[in-house]
């Protein structure tokens, strides 16, 4: 790397007057760098009534962004003391910075606070007027790594996820080839709901996902020893900033404004207006409610994670085993919305597990165990099982360990017999299960006595359970297998319309 940057620092007072004492400071100081980096470089030094502008440049280790705020800190102590004088501000006018990329970028990089230029694999970003608080905030280092991010995934843009089959199940002969949203929608079980991908569930189509939830529950999680939780179904952007979901997917959240006040007196207007036109009063609206600062549950995981933050966990708890059933998750699918299985609202039982590396793996063959058995006993589905890397893995350096499969998601997918040839169609994600290392561990500061922790979830999409059941076995509760008719063999009659 390359550094070449002009800074200055502004005193609280002139030092003109002490312009040797200054100088000698500064090249006391450069030596004490030198030895440590002999490519730095501290020159064109001018003092001018209470300022100082200088030079940095180096071509190795040392980043010269990180040597101003100790500069500044050093140079307080000794002159504030002597001369009663500190150092107000430091302002970089000019940095440049470069560095080597792993690959030559297929095309212009952009980011904020800096221009970004690069020739084959050499990237320089040019900042001008950078204040302290940048400094500070480590905004340079995140800055480097961003472009090096982005040009890592100019390569796998359009590549698609990885996918490597696992396991399968076998062709499994079908009871129909229908749609069962448009068909359970005709009979009446399903209506539209009032929003965009939401649905509302009639008694004979709630009879059957609450059965889901209750093989989930009494033949997976309970086996094993998950206990339940119950968690918020709001969930704070800090939260999201942990976990990487906040730069993951800002599309696909539904955003959560509060009231900027309850005060009824300013809410008179917006009141009156409704009153009057029988609208939403949606500007008036505007004044009155805050900026989102949080989003409705996306997944899971990420509230059960912060429930565990800075805990020290026993080695008697371990694994943790838990599970909610209760939050549900919003995801805006925009033009991807199909019938029950590509909802924006979906009901999901996602349990998750805190251990270690060895209890992990261990509680992996038994989930797959216990899985298999609802999917092939139960449901006599046809399904398949595929290694897959997720986008939480895929961002620059953390592409999922597909050599070891310690770490990694497994996806469950469900052929859709309405989709056409089983070759040929896509097939439906209905679940998936994965080991993520101490990502979150990390991200969230949970520890353990002894062992070093790791995590991982898996989520249970009961539309997708029910409709992937459908789609290869049909609305007509007599056709169903054997096992899932223990659980439900007839459904509720319903409500009849005129
Ligand atoms: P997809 O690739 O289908 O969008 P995803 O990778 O976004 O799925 P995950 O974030 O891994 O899904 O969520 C895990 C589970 O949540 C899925 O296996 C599925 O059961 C369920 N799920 C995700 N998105 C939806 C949705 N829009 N509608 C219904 N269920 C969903
Ligand atoms: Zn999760
Ligand atoms: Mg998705």
């Amino acid at each position: 790397m390359k550094f070449d940057l002009k800074a200055t620092f502004t005193f609280s007072n002139d030092i003109s007057s002490i312009k040797k004492e200054i100088e000698n400071f500064v090249s006391n100081y450069s030596k004490v760098i030198i030895e440590k980096d002999k490519s730095v470089k501290i020159e064109n030094i001018k003092i001018q009534k209470n300022q100082l502008s200088l030079n940095v440049t180096s071509a190795g280790v040392f980043r010269p962004h990180n040597a101003l705020l100790q500069m500044k800190n050093s140079m307080s102590q000794e002159f504030g003391k002597k001369h009663k004088l500190g150092v107000r501000e430091i302002v970089i006018e000019n940095y440049e910075i470069q560095f080597a990329l792993e690959k030559k970028p297929l095309k212009k990089v952009t980011i904020p606070f800096a221009d970004v230029k690069s020739k084959d694999k050499l990237a320089t970003i040019s900042l001008k007027n950078v204040d302290e608080e940048f400094l500070q905030r480590n905004y340079i280092d995140r800055m480097i790594s961003l472009v090096k991010e982005k040009v890592e995934n100019q390569y796998y843009e359009g590549k698609g996820e990885f996918w490597k089959l696992i396991w399968e199940s076998g062709a499994k002969k079908p009871v129909w080839t229908k749609d069962p949203t448009e068909e359970m929608v005709k009979l009446g079980w399903l209506k539209q709901g009032p929003t965009k991908g939401k649905w509302f569930y009639r008694p004979q189509i709630t009879a059957i996902m609450k059965t889901m939830e209750k093989i989930a529950v009494e033949e997976v999680l309970k086996p094993l020893g998950f206990q339940e939780i119950i968690e918020s179904n709001i969930v704070p952007f800090d939260v999201w900033l942990k976990t990487g979901h906040l730069e993951g997917m800002p599309g696909e959240f539904y955003y959560i404004a509060e009231p900027a006040t309850r005060d009824a007196e300013k809410w008179v207007r917006f009141v009156d207006l409704t009153k009057i036109t029988k609208e939403v009063p949606f500007d008036e609206l505007k004044k009155n409610v805050s900026i989102p600062n949080a989003g409705i549950c996306y997944a899971q995981c990420p509230v059960i994670y912060w429930s565990f933050k800075g805990k020290t966990i026993s080695e008697k708890s371990l694994p943790v085993l838990v599970y909610d059933n209760t939050a549900i998750s919003g995801r805006y699918e925009s033009g991807g919305r199909h019938g029950i299985e590509r909802v924006d609202e979906f009901h999901r039982i996602e349990p998750v597990y805190i251990g270690t590396r060895e209890q992990l793996l261990k509680l992996r063959e038994k989930l797959l165990d216990r899985y298999k058995h609802v999917f092939n006993k139960i449901f006599e589905l046809e399904w398949r099982m595929a290694w897959v890397t997720p986008w939480y893995m895929t961002q620059a350096g953390k592409i999922g360990d597909t050599s070891s499969q310690d770490t990694g998601t497994i996806d469950f997918e469900a052929y859709m017999p309405y989709r056409g040839d089983r070759k040929k169609s896509e097939w439906l994600e209905f679940q998936n299960l994965s080991i993520l290392g101490d990502k979150y561990i990390k991200a969230f500061n949970i520890k353990a006595q002894k062992s070093e922790l790791w995590s991982g979830c898996s989520g249970v999409g009961l539309e997708r359970w029910t409709t992937a059941f459908l789609a290869q076995k049909g609305l007509d509760p007599n056709k169903w297998p054997a096992g899932f008719r223990k659980y439900l063999k007839e459904l509720p009659k319903g409500i009849e319309f005129l």
